[in-house]
C-alpha cells in the first residue's frame, strides 16, 4: 500500500499580479482603508489555497501569509512588540505592525519608535524584521490573525496544516538589546506561549502543525542544540501532530538530534541535503512521516521528474511506502507562475516551473509514485529536460573551450600593488586624499521617463542617446564645478546594475512578471542564467568614453562584477556556481579589457554581493571565497599596470574576510563606513591592509547633508588607523537614490573635508 501525500512549507503571497503590493501601498498612502487592506488579503489567501487543494495536497498551508513579514507576524503573535514603541491600547494591532515594519510616522534616527532592523533570511533575498530581546521580555498569546486565517481556510472547506516558525528558531533570529544577556534563557517563557498557540490550533481541529527549525543547517552552539529535545518535548505534549521542518542547508551534525525529536514528521530539503536523504530514511523512527522536499524551492528550473522518481522510490521502500512530497522550502522564493510569459523564447519556457507549476509537478511525483497513469507529464518533464541538456541556448563550445584554456595566472595582474601604484601615480597625478563618488547620480523622473520611452518604442535610439549624453553632460558638468578629482558618468542609462549587464550579455533571459519578495512590498525580479554566459559585444564602452570626452579629468568607468551578478539572479543547476562565475567573470574581462583600450583608466567593478553568498556551514566558506575572489581577478586582471582598478561593496561587516577581501587585490576599494562611524577600520588597519581605501564619510540613505567638520572628524578618525597615503574620500554608496539639491551640498562639503585634510598634513 502506498501512502504517498503532499504538501508545502510555504506559497507566495504576494499574489500573481503583486496584488499585495498594490494593496499595501495604496493602503499606506491612506487611499485605501485596513478593511480593503485585509480583504486583499483574505482573497489571496483563498485564491493560493485554492490552488493546493486543486493540485490535491494533502493539506493546504495556513500561517505562510503576512502583510510585510512572517517574522514580524510572529512577534505579533507572541505578544513581544518591543517596549521601545510605547504602544498603548489606542494604537490597532495593524497600526503597530507597520510601525515595526516601517518605523513610527515622522520619526527618523535614533528615535524610539524607528523601525525594526531587517536582515537577510538565511542566504536567500528575502529580509525578515529582527526581534528584539532582552531580559525584560515577556511572551503570551497575544494575536487571533493566525486562529482567524485557520478558520477562513477550514470556512472554504479545506484541510489544513498550520505552519509555525519553531521557537529555537524564533529566538535565533532575533537580536540582544541589553549587554550580558543571552536570548536563549528567554525559551522557557516563551515554550508556554508557544503551548498556548498550539493548544488553540488543536481546539480548531487542526491536526498538523509545521514547525520550522531552519537553524538545525547552521553552526550550533552545544547550548542551542540541547535546547531543542526539552523544548519539543514540550511542544509534543500538545496532542497535535508537528512536522519539524528544516531547509536550506544539510543537518549534518544535527541529523541524528532532529531525527530523535519527539515529533510526528520529520521535512528535510532533499537538494541541499540530498545526500542525507538514505540516512535519514533510516535514522528515523517509521511510525514517523518523512517529508522529502525533492522539488528546488529556491529555483526556477522545472524538476526532472524521472530523476526525482529514481530517488525517491528507494525511500519510498524504506519508508514502508509512506512518504510525503513537498517542494525543498517555502515557495516564498520563487515567483507565482509562467502564466503570461509570453516574452521567453518558448524552448526556455518549457525548462522553467514557477511556483504554481510546481504544485503541479508534486501531484505528478505523486500519481507516478502511487502507481497512476503519469506518463503524458513525465514524458513532457523528460522532453523538457532533453531539450535543455542538448539545447544551443544552454551549451556554447566558445565559452566552455575558453574556460577550459584559462592558464593558471590568468587571474593575477602583471605586478604587484607596490608597482602599479607607482604607475599610476604617474599617470593620473591625484592629491592626497583623493576624492570620488560610487557610479549613480540622482535617478531624476525625466531620466526614468526616457529610459521607459526608449524600452516601448517610442523613443528612438538616437533620441535616446541624446537624452543620455545630455544627463552625462550635466553630471561631468556638476562634478567638475564641485571640484572632484575622479568622475562618473553617473549610470542614468542603467535601470539595474546587474539586469543593464544582463540584458547585454548572451545565457541570460527575463521574464516579464517573475517577481520575488525582498521585504515588505518590495519585489525583485531576478534574471535567469540559462546558458553559457558571453558577451556580444561592448556594453558600457560608448557612454563611458563620451564621457570622459568631456573632460579632463579621469573618468572612472563603472561595471557590476561576476559575484554580484551571480548572486542577484536564478542560476543555472546543471553546472557548479563556480563555472558560472567564471563565465561571467570572462564577459566581464571582455569589457575591462576594451574600456582600458578605450583610454578609460579607471574601472571600477561592483561586488556588493560577495559577502551574502558566503555559505550557511562555515566550513564551505573557504572553498567559496576562492572561487568567487578568483572571479573577481579574472575579471580585473586584463587590466595593465597603470589602469587602476576599484572595486565596491556597501557593508561594512568585513572582520572574517579581510584576508580574501585583499586577495581581491583591488588598488582600491571603496567600502561602507560613516554608519558605523568608522569602526571597521579598525580591522583593516590592524590587518595593515595593503592596497587604497575609501571609507564612505556619509550616509547615502538619507537625505540629510552633513557638514564639513562631521566628515573632516571621520577622515582623522580614519587616518588614525589606515596611512594617508591609502585613503581615499567617498559617499558610503551610489546616489541614484537622492535629489540632486542635496547631493551637490553633500559633495561640496566632501571636497572641502578633502582640502582641509590636505592642508592639515
Ligand atoms: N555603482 C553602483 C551605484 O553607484 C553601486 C551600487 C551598489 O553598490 N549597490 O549605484
Ligand atoms: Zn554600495
Amino acid at each position: 500500500m502506498k501512502n504517498v501525500h503532499t504538501h508545502i512549507l510555504g506559497f507566495p503571497r504576494i499574489g500573481a499580479r503583486r496584488e499585495l503590493k498594490t494593496a499595501l501601498e495604496a493602503f499606506w498612502r491612506g487611499d485605501a482603508s485596513a478593511a480593503a487592506l485585509e480583504q486583499t488579503g483574505a482573497a489571496l489567501r483563498a485564491r493560493h489555497w485554492d490552488l493546493q487543494a486543486k493540485a490535491g495536497l494533502a493539506f493546504v498551508t495556513v500561517g505562510d501569509f503576512a502583510f510585510y513579514d512572517q517574522v514580524a507576524n510572529h512577534i505579533q503573535l507572541f505578544g513581544c512588540e518591543p517596549e521601545r514603541f510605547g504602544f498603548d491600547g489606542a494604537d490597532s494591532e495593524l497600526v503597530r505592525y507597520f510601525a515595526m515594519a516601517r518605523g513610527e510616522r515622522g520619526c527618523c534616527g535614533a528615535h524610539a519608535g524607528h523601525a525594526l532592523e531587517m536582515t537577510k533570511w538565511f542566504d536567500t533575498n528575502y529580509h525578515y524584521l529582527v526581534p528584539e530581546f532582552s531580559p525584560e521580555t515577556r511572551f503570551a498569546l497575544a494575536c487571533e490573525r493566525l486562529f482567524a486565517e485557520v478558520a477562513q481556510a477550514q470556512a472554504l472547506g479545506h484541510a489544513v496544516k498550520a505552519s509555525l516558525i519553531g521557537p529555537l528558531t524564533f529566538l535565533w533570529l532575533g537580536k540582544e538589546k541589553a549587554a550580558d544577556f543571552d536570548r536563549l534563557d528567554l525559551l522557557e517563557r516563551l515554550l508556554p506561549a508557544y503551548c498556548a498557540v498550539l493548544a488553540r490550533l488543536k481546539a480548531l481541529g487542526v491536526e498538523w502543525v509545521q514547525l520550522d527549525e531552519p537553524i538545525l543547517g547552521l553552526d550550533l552552539p552545544p547550548r542551542w542544540r540541547n535546547a531543542f529535545e526539552p523544548a519539543y518535548w514540550l511542544l509534543g505534549q500538545s496532542g497535535l501532530k508537528l512536522m519539524l521542518a528544516t531547509y536550506f542547508s544539510p543537518l549534518e551534525e544535527n541529523l541524528s538530534l532532529a531525527a530523535r525529536l519527539p515529533v510526528a514528521g520529520l521535512h528535510i530539503d532533499g537538494i541541499r541535503a540530498r545526500h542525507e536523504l538514505a540516512s535519514v530514511a533510516d535514522w528515523l523512527a517509521l511510525p514517523k512521516v518523512l517529508s522529502v522536499g525533492i522539488i528546488d524551492g529556491r529555483n526556477i528550473w522545472r524538476t526532472d521528474l524521472d530523476r526525482a522518481i529514481s530517488v525517491l522510490r528507494p525511500l519510498l521502500e524504506k519508508r514502508g511506502g509512506a512518504l510525503w512530497l513537498a517542494p525543498s522550502c517555502s515557495l516564498l522564493h520563487v515567483p507565482f507562475s509562467l502564466e503570461g510569459e509570453d516574452g521567453l523564447e518558448p524552448e526556455t519556457r518549457s525548462w522553467l516551473a514557477f511556483a504554481s507549476e510546481k504544485l503541479g509537478e508534486l501531484q505528478t511525483l505523486q500519481l507516478a509514485l502511487g502507481g497512476g497513469d503519469a506518463e503524458a507529464a513525465l514524458a513532457t518533464s523528460r522532453a523538457a529536460s532533453a531539450s535543455r541538456a542538448a539545447s544551443a541556448h544552454v551549451h556554447n563550445d566558445a565559452v566552455a573551450a575558453r574556460v577550459q584554456a584559462l592558464a593558471p595566472g590568468a587571474d593575477e595582474r602583471s605586478s604587484p600593488f607596490a608597482t602599479r601604484v607607482q604607475r599610476q601615480q604617474a599617470r593620473f597625478d591625484l592629491p592626497a586624499y583623493p576624492t570620488t563618488t560610487i557610479g549613480s547620480f540622482p535617478q531624476t523622473a525625466a531620466i526614468r521617463a526616457a529610459r521607459a520611452a526608449f524600452k516601448r518604442g517610442e523613443l528612438d535610439a538616437d533620441d535616446y542617446a541624446a537624452a543620455m549624453h545630455a544627463e552625462i553632460g550635466y553630471a561631468v558638468a556638476r562634478q567638475e564645478a564641485l571640484g572632484l578629482d575622479v568622475l562618473v558618468h553617473g549610470e542614468a542609462e542603467r535601470n539595474d546594475m546587474v539586469e543593464y549587464f544582463g540584458e547585454q550579455l548572451a545565457g541570460f533571459a527575463f521574464t516579464r512578471n517573475g517577481w520575488v519578495q525582498s521585504y515588505g512590498s518590495r519585489c525583485v525580479k531576478p534574471p535567469v542564467i540559462v546558458g553559457d554566459v558571453a558577451r556580444p559585444q561592448p556594453m558600457t564602452v560608448a557612454w563611458t568614453a563620451y564621457a570622459q570626452s568631456l573632460t579632463a579629468r579621469p573618468m572612472k568607468g563603472m561595471l557590476t562584477g561576476p559575484i554580484t551578478i551571480l548572486q542577484w539572479s536564478f542560476v543555472r543547476d546543471d553546472q557548479p556556481r563556480s563555472l558560472t562565475a567564471l563565465q561571467i567573470a570572462l564577459a566581464i574581462r571582455d569589457e575591462v579589457a576594451d574600456l582600458q583600450a578605450a583610454g578609460i583608466g579607471i574601472i571600477q567593478i561592483d561586488e556588493p554581493a560577495l559577502r551574502e553568498g558566503l555559505p550557511l556551514r562555515r566550513a564551505l566558506w573557504s572553498d567559496y571565497l576562492a572561487w568567487a575572489t578568483r572571479a573577481f581577478r579574472v575579471t580585473a586582471s586584463v587590466a595593465d599596470d597603470s589602469t587602476q582598478v576599484h572595486t565596491h561593496m556597501c557593508y561594512a561587516q568585513f572582520n572574517d574576510i579581510l584576508a580574501d577581501i585583499a586577495a581581491l587585490d583591488a588598488d582600491v576599494i571603496t567600502i561602507e563606513t560613516s554608519r558605523s562611524d568608522m569602526e571597521l577600520l579598525d580591522a583593516f588597519g590592524n590587518y595593515r591592509y595593503p592596497n587604497q581605501i575609501g571609507p564612505g564619510v556619509y550616509d547615502i540613505h538619507s537625505p540629510a547633508v552633513p557638514d564639513t567638520a562631521a566628515i573632516v572628524r571621520l577622515l582623522e578618525k580614519a587616518a588614525r588607523v589606515i596611512p594617508p597615503a591609502q585613503l581615499w574620500v567617498n559617499p558610503d554608496c551610489g546616489l541614484k537614490t537622492r535629489a540632486w539639491p542635496e547631493t551637490e551640498a553633500a559633495l561640496a562639503n566632501m571636497v572641502a573635508a578633502a582640502r582641509q585634510m590636505r592642508l592639515a598634513a
